[in-house]
């Protein structure tokens, strides 16, 4: 089977090569133009040859390893990139590692990298304790906090009734993810996220954030127009910040586990 096969797959480049030969302008294709329309709204031809191309990036080698461009937040091993945003204001990290995963230390406060961002991707994964404890908004509570203001909420909502707005994947209080796509306690979840800034003009919000969120390789969010910094029981509402601020984790009381964490900063 094996042997057929590098047999038809060299004589298929024979092939090409032949015809090649037949034909070699149709081979000998221009690698851009400058003698086509401009692009409605950009500034670039179609097909533009003077058009900046875009920077080569080696992906992980396997599905969800950081690819070349990535900033390790977390690689299981240390906290070099993060602090804590302790409820005592204490910066050294308190919450747990081991086996590759940080865990929540309940009560003890927020995580925060040392890092700023403003427009990124983020992958991050965690994963709620086999032993389930509490219901509904007290079962695994955390939550990935985008520039420590604005959540995407993390909770076990597998077999756990609760509001719409406050379940994994959800823009908390503000959209409910489109599907409950979470696993099972104990098992890893994944969110790839999208994240774009809010802009301020002044004190002003010249535009609102948007965000987009995959929870294990399903769409929940699509470039969902945020209302406002995490609230509880009211609507969000923004507040003027700087341009780029630490991503957190929160700590709601429940030890919950994160891993794999990178991220890659955008120019949107
Ligand atoms: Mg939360």
């Amino acid at each position: 089977m094996k042997r057929r096969t590098l047999l038809s797959s060299a004589l298929a480049g024979t092939a090409a090569l032949a015809q090649q030969a037949k034909n070699p302008e149709r081979f000998n294709q221009p690698t851009g133009y400058r003698d086509t329309p401009v692009l409605p709204l950009q500034r670039w031809k179609v097909h533009d040859i003077d058009r900046p191309k875009p920077p080569v990036v080696t992906p992980g080698a396997v599905a969800g390893a950081p690819p070349s461009d990535a900033i390790v937040l977390f690689d299981g091993k240390d906290f070099a990139h993060w602090t804590f945003r302790g409820k005592r204001d204490k910066p050294a990290m308190q919450w747990k590692l081991e086996n590759g995963y940080m865990e929540v230390n309940p009560g003890a406060g927020d995580a925060a990298t040392k890092e700023s961002f403003g427009d990124m991707q983020l992958h991050i994964e965690w994963s709620s304790p086999i032993e389930i404890s509490g219901d509904s908004q007290w079962r695994a509570n955390s939550g990935v906090l985008l520039m420590g203001n604005y959540e995407i909420q993390v909770l076990d909502s597998y077999n756990n009734p609760t509001y719409a707005d406050g379940q994994a994947g959800a823009v908390y209080g503000q959209y409910p993810p489109l599907v409950n796509a979470v696993r099972k306690p104990g098992e890893w979840n994944v969110y790839d996220i999208v994240w774009e800034a809010p802009r301020w003009n002044g004190e002003d919000l010249a535009k609102p954030a948007y965000v987009s969120v995959i929870l294990n390789g399903i769409i929940v969010q699509h470039r969902k127009e945020v209302i406002g910094r995490m609230t509880h029981r009211t609507v969000a509402t923004y507040k003027v910040h700087p341009a780029e601020l630490p991503l957190a984790l929160q700590d709601h009381d429940v030890p919950v586990r994160y891993r794999n964490i990178w991220a890659r900063r955008l120019a949107l």
